[in-house]
């Protein structure tokens, strides 16, 4: 689990800072909060997620009551990461609100960088179902 390549992600500001697995895959959004922004989504386990720095306030909306909770700079209004339930719980209409299991994270493709510092190109994207 230590051993694969992780990545940089970073605000436009720099006030936001993250690392999280390199990934193959990434998603779009077509909620409300994404048409602004175009952000890309690549996901990984919670707790394969670290926070380097906050140093600006991380801003969470909503676009529906079973849609993931996205997060932005407050300070830069870049698209950081959003927060989701798990995709089967929501199916099934057992995910509430603020009671999410299984919690996935997702994190902005487009402002991620790779150990060498070359910007993270994704090759395939799909959009998540709503
Ligand atoms: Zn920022
Ligand atoms: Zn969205």
């Amino acid at each position: 689990m230590c051993n694969h390549a992780r990545v940089t992600g970073r605000c436009e500001c720099g006030a936001i800072e993250w690392t999280a697995p390199m990934t193959d895959a990434s998603a779009a959004c077509d909620c409300h909060i994404c048409a602004e922004t175009s952000p890309e989504w690549a996901s990984c386990e919670t707790n394969d997620f670290d926070i380097v720095k906050v140093s600006a306030p991380v801003v969470g909306h909503q676009a529906g009551p079973f849609s993931p909770r996205h997060y932005h700079c407050g300070s830069c209004n870049s698209p950081v990461w959003t927060w989701t339930a798990d995709t089967k719980r929501r199916r099934e209409g057992l995910a509430g609100m603020s009671d999410y299991e299984n919690p996935i994270l997702n994190w902005n493709v487009r402002l991620a960088t790779d150990e060498e510092g070359a910007p993270v190109r994704r090759a395939s994207t799909e959009t998540i179902a709503a």
